[in-house]
């Protein structure tokens, strides 16, 4: 079967299974950049409640740009990795201030063309392929196919791509080859279902219903 068709097939059988996923949150793109920044190595529940507690400590990103190092971190602290995450979020910001981007219209960036703002993101510090992925994707529905840490590992295991692609090889193979339609739910779906089913340390492999279609069902030993 081609990579295609069982892309296509994955993606029916996890929409039998979990359903559509909820509509994208199409905030405004800097808002869904500092969001991404936010969900780093934490929950989706810590990354909203730092997400609204940046907002109500400091409204606009123009504030945030030109707050003290001390106000950002203690108003990101409850996502965790505050120390680090504040200066990439300010850093980002003032980058894309010295550029003449009007950091509180929501409609910044969202007039760029796919290729120019791809470019743009990923010359922001401290952006990656994911973070701009997840900015074109939820923000403008532009079809761009978002890798984290549970597509990366379910990718790997269903040898939709090679054992040894890391996380940024896998995005572009992905990109590559899911078809545009399958992009958002095929996203949604591979995350709900490393989260549900395809765990880390022990994949429920037997209530798995994409277990014909897994190389990997049966092994024992997962990394
Ligand atoms: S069969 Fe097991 S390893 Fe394969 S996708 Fe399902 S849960 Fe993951």
């Amino acid at each position: 079967m081609s990579t295609r068709r069982r892309l296509r097939a994955i993606a029916a059988r996890l929409r039998r299974a979990y359903g559509e996923p909820p509509e994208a949150r199409h905030l405004p793109p800097i808002d869904e950049l500092v969001l991404t920044v936010l969900s780093q190595n934490t929950s989706d529940v810590n990354r909203d409640r730092a997400y609204a507690d940046l907002r109500r400590a400091l409204p606009t990103w123009e504030a945030v740009a030109g707050a003290p190092a001390r106000t950002l971190v203690r108003a990101i602290r409850r996502g965790g990795l505050a120390l680090t995450k504040a200066p990439r979020i300010k850093a980002m910001l003032r980058s894309l201030a010295a550029r003449g981007i009007a950091l509180d219209d929501p409609k910044a960036l969202a007039d760029l063309g796919d290729a120019e703002l791809w470019e743009l993101l990923l010359d922001l510090p401290g952006v990656g392929p994911k973070t701009a992925a997840c900015v074109l994707l939820f923000s403008l529905d532009r079809p761009h196919f978002p890798v984290d840490t549970h597509v990366h590992r379910v990718a790997v295991r269903l040898g939709l791509v090679g054992e040894r692609a890391d996380a940024v090889s896998a995005q572009a193979l992905l990109q590559a080859s899911v078809p545009q339609d399958l992009v958002y739910p095929l996203h949604m779906n591979l995350i709900r279902h490393g989260r549900e089913l395809c765990a880390a340390r022990r994949p429920l492999c037997s209530r798995c219903v994409l277990a014909d279609l897994c190389p990997r069902v049966g092994v024992r030993e997962f990394r």
